[in-house]
């Protein structure tokens, strides 16, 4: 029965043995070859084969459909999966006015999605109560089997230290204090993972987008706020209270307006989308989305295009400091302004130059750091939330 073998392997059992590394592996990686899983095991080959000859027999693993993972000359080698039928596991994307529910089984396959509107300023316990029915109905109607989730991964908008606390400066006020074990963890009875939307944007972007392959890197989303997310050796890093990252709130004006964190003058006051949004709605004198106005600068319209290349000069600003800090390889952009493409890719990439401390100039290809948009503007949170599960991170019980 591969299910409880899984489980056992993924979840709850010894994780120092062979089945268990490979069965991780596998879980964060998606599908591989035997060479891949022994490099990135670091077992050696011939133990994976042992290991990996019963993992196929209680199928656990299997041979994926299709595919190969040969490059170059000789035999293809055998493209190896986890049998999507020996488990799923469910993200939850906690948002402003309601929560984004995706079922994806273990080989990476995303099986069902869902929005449902709770309203502004929902409760946690009522979240609670509706992530269980969604799920339940979610189950029923695809007719997977209930005992077959393996865990349930939740963003949160906005910082959660590691043992599952909200805290001050989440974009959902009310939540701020709320113990996510303790609001979901009666409710939905599986082991749960929890982090911040932005980090678990990281967790997307390195699964299946813009930083597969690349074990350290910073995101940086622009959105109605601005957060990020540093990953290092491919870990997230969560900081001692969980506001690493936050680079929303770092000071850019000591004398500047009041952030919603209660600081002055924040980064986040001046690059996110709500200025620019509030320019733009002042000269149409009507109400508009951000969408809009990025659809307007993509068309040529001259002020749209100034509001989101000024954005993107701050926002390059910002992020010089953190390439003074870190020097990352790579910079994914995230969030709805993303979708602004090289409009504001262009003038960030400029103002990053112009104020941190190695120019491109300075150095050759290898050396520069990269700044590319994401691959996941709109989704990256909640597919992160899967990643949650797949790769283990920020587990609460
Ligand atoms: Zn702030």
């Amino acid at each position: 029965m591969p299910l409880n073998e899984l489980k056992s392997l993924l979840i709850d059992g010894d994780p120092g043995t062979p089945e268990s590394r490979i069965v991780r592996v596998m879980s964060e990686r998606g599908t591989l070859s035997a060479a891949q899983i022994a490099t990135a095991t670091g077992l050696a080959r011939s133990t994976v084969s042992t290991a990996l000859a019963g993992l196929r027999r209680s199928g656990v693993v299997i041979e994926a459909a299709g595919g190969d993972t040969g490059k170059g000359v000789g035999r293809p080698a055998t493209a190896l999966a986890l049998n999507p039928e020996a488990g799923t596991c469910v993200g939850i994307h906690l948002g402003l006015d309601g929560f984004r529910l995706v079922v994806a089984d273990v080989s990476h396959s995303v099986i069902f999605e869902k929005t449902e509107e709770l309203g502004r300023d929902y409760t946690p316990a009522r979240a609670a109560t509706a992530v269980k029915r969604a799920i339940d109905a979610a189950y029923a109607e695809n007719s997977l089997r209930r005992s077959g989730l393996i865990g349930v991964g939740i963003s949160v908008s906005g910082p959660v230290s590691p043992d599952g606390v909200v805290q001050r400066a989440s974009i959902v006020p009310l939540w701020a204090g709320t113990d996510i074990r303790q609001t979901f963890g009666p409710v939905l009875q599986r082991p749960i993972f929890a982090d911040n939307e932005s980090n678990c944007a990281a967790i997307a972007e390195m699964m299946w987008g813009a930083a597969t392959g690349c074990e350290d890197f910073v995101l940086f989303k622009i959105d109605v706020g601005v957060g990020g997310a540093i990953v290092h050796r491919g870990q997230v890093m969560t900081g001692v209270a969980g506001s690493a990252g936050e680079f929303g709130h770092m000071t850019i004006d000591p004398d500047g307006e009041l952030c919603r964190c209660g600081n002055r003058g924040c980064l986040e006051l001046y690059a996110s989308f709500v200025r620019p949004l509030a320019l733009a709605e002042r000269l149409h004198g009507r109400r508009m989305t951000m969408d809009e106005v990025i659809a307007l600068a993509l068309e040529g319209d001259v002020g749209s295009r100034r509001l989101i290349e000024d954005t993107g000069a701050i926002a390059g600003r910002g992020l010089g400091m953190i390439g003074a800090i870190i020097n990352p390889p790579l910079i994914v952009i995230g969030g709805r302004m993303a979708l602004a493409g090289d409009l504001i890719l262009e003038p960030l990439i400029a103002a990053y130059d112009k104020h941190t401390l190695i120019k491109r100039r300075d150095v050759d290809e290898a050396k520069r750091t990269r700044i590319t948009i994401g691959r996941f503007t709109q989704n990256d949170a909640l597919l992160g939330a899967v990643g949650l599960v797949l790769r283990h991170h920020g587990r609460l019980g």
